[in-house]
């Protein structure tokens, strides 16, 4: 079913690096056509008190995660670091079972969709049941997440994990075995399983991801990085999120992370390092020289305790960035684009470290474009800056909001990024259709009174 071209009118356009006052958004057939005077003929749509601006994209994240926010607060015996996080993370995923999986990853994705962000790459690795055994259906948890993110109307790019070991010459903890595959082939069998499964949805998409230099070893990364790169695929690794990520990659193998990456030919224009926090001025260099991506996941770093990603050094390198919300303790990718910043800010004892110089609106609109356009760059996906020929993937932001009261055409995208939140944030629209309506899930998707049910549901069991 064709949907008939419409020209969006709201008070200020953020489209193609540009934002007007009085500009149309022109979408036919899921597309932006045109940005400017609204053509004749074709259906108007008033956005009285709104501004549109590009829909944001996490390339980064662990949906069932959710399931532990507000849980991990406190200190544990002695310190509490990412390491003893993560056994509460361990504890939680040994619990769900595919039905909770599922609600949490819809309650996930509608938090996602509420804060803007209409595309998600879902770093995934659940695959067996909780003694270790594969389902009858060994893409049961996949299918789950995928079809939630589907249900919510988000688009997903599921990065399909690999996870062979505990570290270097360890076996997988007991905590582990669901994570497990025997070979790296197993991925890229599930792949093909699962693109076959979503090959009538063009808002699903796949990529490979071997865990971390930690969880594989090096002939897993060669082996996952030559078919990524064979079947055009995007390439995500966790690199270097703690120091000892960095000294066990050492004294395994006589090289950073990056440069093991490098040397294992796993460093390319498709590949993404997520965190890479811990890295030295030849890493930088190498995820320049191969147009290799870094993906920041701020707030989640923060609440680890992992660090600062050195995003002014790796911007100076060439390095593109984005954003995922990745532990999604946090939902609001602004603050994730405005921490990039104002982490360095602290570090350095400076103001507008990023900034590019070109005008007062010129660092906002570098931290929106990292937001939008990276995120889905990482996740090989096009569009994020509503230009023509773009996906029309966009967010209504209700200007009479009180963190964006005020704002002109010359300091709207500045005021949302350092100012903002994702209260402001009223509609999304994915591939021209609406997917949240004033605050509120759009029909036909999942509607929020289910979502909230199943997901309290789902948390009462894990609780019990
Ligand atoms: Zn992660």
């Amino acid at each position: 079913v064709r949907v008939a071209a419409r020209a969006y009118l709201p008070d200020l356009l953020c489209a193609g690096d540009a934002v007007n006052a009085g500009d149309a958004l022109v979408v036919d057939g899921g597309v932006v056509v045109a940005a400017g005077a609204p053509p004749a003929g074709v259906e108007r749509v008033r956005l009285a008190g709104a501004a549109v601006v590009p829909a944001l994209a996490s390339a980064h994240g662990h949906a069932f995660q959710r399931a532990i926010r507000g849980r991990t607060e406190w200190r544990a015996a002695g310190r509490s670091t990412f390491w003893t996080w993560r056994e509460a993370m361990y504890a939680a995923a040994a619990r769900l079972g595919p039905e909770d999986l599922g609600a949490i990853a819809r309650m996930a994705f509608h938090e996602l969709a509420r804060a803007g962000v209409a595309a998600v790459g879902e770093f995934h690795y659940l695959h067996r049941d909780p003694a270790g055994r594969p389902y009858g259906d060994p893409d049961e948890l996949a299918a789950r997440v995928v079809g939630a993110a589907r249900e919510v109307g988000l688009r997903i790019a599921l990065l399909r994990v690999s996870y062979a070991r505990g570290g270097a010459g360890e076996p997988l903890a007991p905590a582990q075995r669901r994570f497990a595959e025997d070979d790296p082939g197993d991925a890229v069998a599930a792949l093909e399983r699962l693109a076959g499964r979503f090959a009538a949805d063009p808002l699903v998409s796949f990529g490979l991801a071997p865990h971390s230099v930690r969880a594989c070893p090096a002939g897993w990364i060669r082996d996952l990085a030559a078919e990524a790169r064979r079947r055009r695929l995007p390439l995500h690794l966790h690199v270097s999120e703690q120091p000892r990520d960095v000294e066990a990659c050492l004294a395994e193998h006589g090289a950073p992370p990056v440069l093991l990456l490098e040397r294992l030919g796993a460093l390319g224009p498709g590949t993404t390092a997520v965190h890479a926090i811990h890295v030295g001025a030849g890493e930088i260099a190498a995820l320049g020289r191969a147009g290799a991506g870094v993906c920041a996941c701020p707030t989640t770093e923060r609440s680890l305790g992992d660090g600062i990603v050195p995003a002014d050094r790796l911007l100076a390198a060439g390095v593109p960035l984005s954003l995922g919300a990745d532990s999604l303790v946090q939902v609001d990718l602004l603050e994730d684009a405005r921490a990039l910043e104002l982490h360095l800010r602290l570090a350095r004892l400076e103001r507008a470290v990023l900034d590019p110089g070109g005008g007062e609106d010129a660092l906002g609109r570098r931290l929106l474009a990292i937001a939008c356009r990276g995120g889905r760059a990482a996740l090989g996906l096009p569009g994020g800056a509503l230009a023509p020929g773009e996906p029309a993937d966009f967010a209504v932001l209700d200007l009479d909001d009180p963190g964006l009261a005020g704002a002109t055409a010359s300091d709207l995208v500045s005021t949302l990024v350092f100012g903002g939140s994702r209260a402001a944030i009223r509609d999304l629209y994915v591939a021209g259709e609406p997917v949240v309506l004033d605050r509120r899930a759009a029909p036909g998707r999942a509607p929020d009174e289910r979502i909230r049910a199943d997901f309290r549901a789902a948390m009462a069991r894990l609780r019990a």
